[in-house]
């Protein structure tokens, strides 16, 4: 369903009208597009004490087309491509040779707090932001590096790294014109390049103020073996494919190079096969991708998807995306409607996950991305069952992290906020404008913004990242 409010403030006429009503005034995001350039620019970097991450920071961001401009908290032996100082609380990007470029603006402001051990050196990013905020583009990035306080055990870095959390939020409530902030705890020895890549992106347009846990994935993944078709090769199944968000995870990950199989019920046939016939055009497959029709609640539907996905010598892609809502308040709802959302949302799922991992159909190294909600992080008033299905699926993601690890595979959920889809179009008027403007872009997300994290997520790039439930809700305050 389109935002007519902001595409009219985004108007000629609609923005002289803002102006002069006083009227919030959210951006359009800048999302990824083919014919545009993913990255560029510069990006300030800053660091605390002992920043650990700094070398491989600067290598990263070369290899990617970024310059990174040092910022004074980082020590001066410390190599980047330029430098900047501070000047009147504003960041003036200046190179080696010295000349300043008042006007830039950087794309990007990333943070080494990795060597933070002590709430007093957490200054160091006042210092960084305090100068550095007032530069960032629009659509820009802030990216802060810390560690897991729960991996730490001394007491006063575990409480410093915590603090963290509140500054990368708050961070992301202040920033305007669609900048946002998310926070990366990694292990020593972690990639962070396929999250690095992800978080910098357009492809993140809708992710902020997220917390991500980046540890030492399985030795045979790392690096794709190409970074704009990560998922060349591999096999994915999408349930709920054929429509809504769905539909747009089954394009992006068939866009970056996965031969996709889109699942949906017999009802959805017809709708199905437009999806699965507009990824051929998009993704030429010579007829690879293919369409499955099942109801993922039937109890013969484990077996049928075994059995189809075998046939193509297994999956390395498994994406629950398939769920239903059936809202009244717990002591109006009846019987069926509580079961029929446990059953898809819940049930189904594990279900075909013990088939496709008894049955090896589900590769080693693979991936399984759930889709959440944040109404199962904050609770709905009318959605006790959906609420339920939706925390269910984070438990089954955090407690199955740690049996697949032997195995590779990653397990992940995603949980999006308001995002423009039938589901949501189907809202009253009240309840659906305060979905879409309550979080921190003041927008509702594409179903693409839920797609390209499911995407970043099942990407060999993210063999270190399980475990994690990964808002796509722009930071809403609802589920914070
Ligand atoms: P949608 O209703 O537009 O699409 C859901 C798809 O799942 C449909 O194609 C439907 O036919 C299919 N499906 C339903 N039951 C099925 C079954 N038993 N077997 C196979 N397929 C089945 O919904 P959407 O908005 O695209 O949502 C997709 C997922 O995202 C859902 O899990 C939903 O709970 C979640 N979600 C959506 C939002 C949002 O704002 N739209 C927010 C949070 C979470």
């Amino acid at each position: 369903m389109k935002d007519r409010y902001l595409d009219f403030v985004n108007s000629p006429f609609g923005t002289r009208i803002a102006r002069t009503l006083g009227l919030p005034k959210p951006d359009v995001l800048r999302r990824h597009r083919a014919d545009q350039a993913e990255f560029g620019g510069m990006a300030a970097i800053g660091a605390g004490p002992s920043p650990g991450l700094f070398d491989t920071l600067v290598a990263v961001l070369s290899g990617i087309g970024i310059t990174g401009v040092a910022h004074d908290s980082a020590p001066d032996w410390l190599p980047c491509a330029a430098r900047h100082g501070a000047m009147s609380g504003r960041f003036e990007p200046r190179s080696n040779t010295g000349d300043t470029h008042p006007g830039d603006r950087v794309q990007a402001l990333i943070f080494d707090a990795t060597g933070i051990t002590q709430s007093a050196e957490l200054h160091s990013l006042y210092h960084f932001f305090h100068d550095a905020i007032r530069s960032v583009a629009k659509s820009g990035r802030i990216v802060v590096f810390g560690r897991a306080p729960s991996r730490l055990t001394d007491p006063h870095a575990a409480t410093a790294q915590r603090a963290l959390e509140g500054l990368t939020r708050s961070l992301g409530k202040e920033a305007r014109g669609g900048i946002t902030s998310n926070l990366l705890r990694v292990e020593d020895g972690a990639q962070i390049e396929g999250a690095l890549r992800f978080f910098l992106s357009p492809r993140s347009a809708y992710v902020s103020g997220q917390v991500v846990h980046i540890g030492v994935g399985a030795a045979e993944s790392g690096a794709p073996p190409g970074w704009s078709k990560p998922l060349d090769g591999k096999r994915a199944l999408v349930t709920g494919a054929a429509r809504g968000i769905g539909a747009a995870i089954a394009k992006v990950l068939a866009g970056r190079g996965a031969i996709v199989t889109g699942l949906d019920v017999e009802a959805a046939r017809d709708a199905l096969d437009q999806t699965m016939l507009s990824i051929e055009d998009l993704a030429p497959s010579n007829g690879a991708h293919a369409a499955l029709i099942a109801d993922i609640a039937a109890p013969e539907a484990p077996d049928e998807i075994v059995a189809a996905l075998a046939l193509s010598g297994g999956i390395d892609i498994v994406v629950h995306n398939a769920g239903i809502t059936r809202d009244k308040t717990i002591a109006r709802m009846s019987d069926d409607m509580w079961a029929s959302v446990i059953d898809i949302n819940l049930l189904a799922q594990e279900r075909i996950d013990d088939a496709l991992l008894a049955k090896n159909v589900l590769r080693d190294g693979g991936r399984i991305v759930a889709v959440s909600s944040i109404s199962g992080i904050a609770g709905n008033r009318g959605q006790t069952n959906y609420a339920t299905s939706k925390a269910g699926v984070i438990g089954r993601v955090e407690s199955m992290a740690s049996v697949l690890k032997a195995r590779g595979i990653t397990i992940n959920a995603v949980a999006p906020g308001f995002i423009e889809t039938h589901m949501t179009a189907r809202m009253p008027l009240g309840v659906r404008e305060a979905g879409r403007r309550l979080n921190s872009l003041g927008q509702g997300g594409l179903p693409v913004d839920v797609a390209e994290t499911v995407a970043w997520l099942a990407s060999p790039g993210s063999a270190g990242v399980t475990g994690n439930i990964v808002r796509v809700c722009g930071q809403s305050l609802i589920g914070a």
